[in-house]
């Protein structure tokens, strides 16, 4: 019976599915170094499991078939294959085959660990502002978070094209509450398909108080990426990849305009636009301590880069903490938002639920030239 020999394409499929390490149980010793010398060389045996010869170890009437089969074929170090075929009685094809597939599996599920770090689930967020609807392309948030990549085809997607902005506050907080919140708290506590969220890439467009009721119900538990439309570096075409960090503007100015005893605190975000009083006098009560933070120049081009988002988060949180300090934890805050996507969600996704206070936000109506408070955040 001519023994055929083995095809490279073959022996190299078992160097790799065994990473080039003796399949014998317990043994995993590397074969492509002299363990002792630590010179390099080919010290793996390819070992039949069904012997190559009828009268082989372990050999029977499909011996010759099987001799080039790579599910029959073991990679063995010098020592481990002389074992086997030794005590042949010791090890019968049975177990020999589940310590092939263990060895395996093994090297599959271990190699394929880091892979987790460059996934993440994606979560399309749109809800329409007025009577524009941007629903988010799936291959555009793709490319934007190259070289990650999304865990599912599916992800997280919220999509909303009939809500009414000039509806009551009672009527943003319902559609909040069942619209986002029941939707995000399910797929966080439950994941996708069983697979639990390790990490969210966030892509989305709405009303401001949305986006930040958004960022709250994710909170900080999951590793987040916040992306956003913005105009390329070439400033004629739109994208949602950050530009490589270069000099952008992060000098934030944080200031605290009028203070009071009262308890309610006005907090001006004022990013892309400036917020003057015009805008807000109305909700104004008798007494009120205002703050802001702001740019050299508020517009709606600012955002550029992931680190300004960054340090924008890290100055917001500051003076969450510096007004709960000065005011107390009883205090209102009413954040009156004109900042870029990416920096709404993050105004959500920083609050502390139970350590900050109350916290309102308000919705710009161009149409009335100012700002409503419209919906409890925390
Ligand atoms: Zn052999
Ligand atoms: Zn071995």
């Amino acid at each position: 019976m001519a023994r055929k020999s083995i095809p490279e394409a073959i022996k190299l499929q078992l160097w790799v599915k065994s990473a080039g390490r003796c399949e014998f149980k317990g043994c995993n010793t590397p074969v492509w170094y002299n363990g002792l010398t630590l010179s390099e060389g080919n010290f793996a045996q390819v070992a039949h499991i069904i012997g190559s010869s009828k009268d082989g170890p372990r050999g029977t009437e499909q011996s010759e078939e099987l001799q080039i089969e790579f599910s029959n074929l073991m990679l063995l170090c010098q020592r481990c294959h002389k074992e086997i075929d030794d005590h042949k009685e010791n090890y019968p094809t049975e177990l020999l085959r589940s310590w092939k597939q263990e060895h395996e599996n093994r090297i599959e599920i271990q190699t394929n660990y880091p892979e987790d770090i460059h996934k993440s689930t994606l979560l399309l967020f749109s809800v329409n502002i007025g009577d524009r609807t941007v629903p988010i392309n799936y291959e555009a948030a793709r490319n934007a978070m190259f070289p990650k990549f999304p865990t599912d085809s599916k992800g997280i997607k919220i999509e909303e094209k009939h809500f009414d902005r000039l509806c009551t506050p009672e009527e943003w907080q319902r559609f909040a509450e069942t619209r986002i919140r029941s939707k995000v708290t399910r797929h966080l506590e439950e994941g996708i398909d069983d697979e639990k969220i390790k990490h969210l890439s966030i892509f989305a467009i709405s009303p401001m108080p949305l986006l930040m009721y958004l960022g709250r119900c994710i909170g900080d538990t999951v590793p987040t990426d916040i992306y956003q439309s913005h105009r390329n570096i070439d400033n004629t075409s739109k994208t949602w990849s950050w530009q490589e960090e270069a000099n952008y503007d992060v000098n934030y100015l944080t200031s605290c305009e009028q203070e009071d005893t009262s308890d309610i605190v006005l907090l001006k975000l004022a990013i892309s636009d400036t917020v003057n009083s015009d805008k807000y006098n109305n909700l104004l009560p008798n007494s009120c301590s205002i703050y802001q933070i702001t740019i050299s120049e508020p517009s709606p081009h600012f955002i550029k880069s992931k680190t300004q988002v960054e340090i924008f988060s890290y100055e917001y949180r500051k003076l969450l903490n510096q007004i709960q300090a000065k005011h107390g934890k009883n205090c209102q805050i009413l954040i009156l938002p004109a900042i870029p996507v990416s920096i709404a969600v993050e105004c959500g996704r920083v609050i502390l639920p139970t350590k900050d206070p109350e916290i309102y936000a308000c919705e710009y109506y161009k149409e009335q030239g100012d700002f409503q408070k419209v919906l409890k955040i925390n």
